[in-house]
């Protein structure tokens, strides 16, 4: 979500009738009399407001906690940033907003590591939300900062409240890795949702298994009214998507992560861990391709929309 939204985020959180922030499993209430067996088809709308949350829950902390092996979770109620803690140092992704670094650092230090161990910062996307704060936590940690090529325009010139200077990102191109000590991160272009948009994989061991993880930069479509069909064929944007959401299926993960926590289901899968769950929650074989279904089915339903849209446009167009 991008800072000029943010207005239309507020307006949206207001009407929307209920806070879709459950997650992924969890479909609004419906009132339609549809047969029960009928998947609900999310639109773009509800995702957004699902991922996005109240301003408020954008700016509470989550209770930090172990994810996986080195993964740790230091984020909001509805903006994620992810902790990765290696014998040389630690790896940030996602810095967010500014006013949420106090919080992201406070939730750093009560896992027990130090803010200053962060050497490498990395980020889902070249959206306000998620990378505002990248000049503010280089100047506090000293860290490096690496961004996908696609996305530095934009986060060059990304507003920024404290009025610090945009970094010097260091060049990333589709499937570059990331290394710190014993971490690997790799950097899969998914574009669409900003021409950058980057979803990470990692490996995480734990109980002497490897499973890949990925963390989602994000393949929602913030309006409705996004032009992704136009004259008879995709647009620049809906192609862009296209090849996104190709990218994405390319993917394998055992545990799903996402920019936003909505995406991950990170409330339920930590009441889970709270109450003591034996097997690791957020391991989800399944998750990666559910949260996948559920956004690419809110593209297809703008095109297939748009695609209508313009058949009854047409000069004598017929029912
Ligand atoms: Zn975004």
């Amino acid at each position: 979500m991008r800072n000029k939204t943010a207005i239309f985020a507020v307006f949206v959180s207001i009407l929307a009738a209920a806070p879709f922030v459950a997650g992924q499993q969890t479909a609004p209430t419906s009132t339609a009399t549809a047969p029960q067996t009928a998947p609900h088809v999310w639109t773009a709308g509800e995702l957004f407001r699902r991922n996005i949350g109240t301003q408020q829950q954008q700016r509470t902390q989550f209770p930090p906690h172990k994810i996986i092996g080195n993964i740790y979770y230091v984020g909001t109620e509805s903006i994620s940033s992810f902790l990765v803690v290696t014998k040389e140092g630690n790896i940030l992704i996602d810095s967010t907003y500014e006013v949420n670094v106090p919080t992201i650092k406070d939730s750093v230090e009560k896992l027990g590591f130090k803010f200053s161990e962060i050497k490498i910062l990395v980020g889902s996307h070249a959206h306000g939300d998620h990378q505002e704060a990248d000049p503010m936590v280089i100047e506090m940690t000293g860290a490096k900062v690496y961004a996908m090529a696609e996305d530095i325009p934009d986060l060059k010139t990304m507003r920024t409240p404290s009025g610090k200077a945009r970094p010097n990102y260091l060049v990333l191109h589709d499937k570059d890795e990331v290394k710190l000590g014993e971490a690997t991160l790799v950097a899969h272009l998914t574009p669409g949702h900003t021409h950058g948009c980057t979803t990470w994989t990692m490996k995480a061991e734990e109980g002497g298994k490897s499973y890949d993880v990925a963390i989602i930069g994000s393949m929602g479509i913030n309006s409705e009214t996004t032009r992704m069909w136009s004259n008879g064929a995709l647009t620049p944007l809906g192609e862009e998507y296209t090849r996104g959401f190709k990218a994405m299926h390319e993917i394998h993960a055992d545990v799903v992560l996402g920019s936003h926590p909505a995406m991950h289901g990170l409330a339920e899968k930590y009441a889970k861990l709270k109450a003591g769950s034996e097997a690791n929650p957020y391991i989800d074989p399944k998750g990666y391709e559910t949260e996948l279904a559920i956004e690419e089915g809110a593209f297809k339903l703008i095109i297939e929309n748009q695609k209508k849209a313009e058949a009854a446009a047409r000069p004598g167009a017929s029912n």
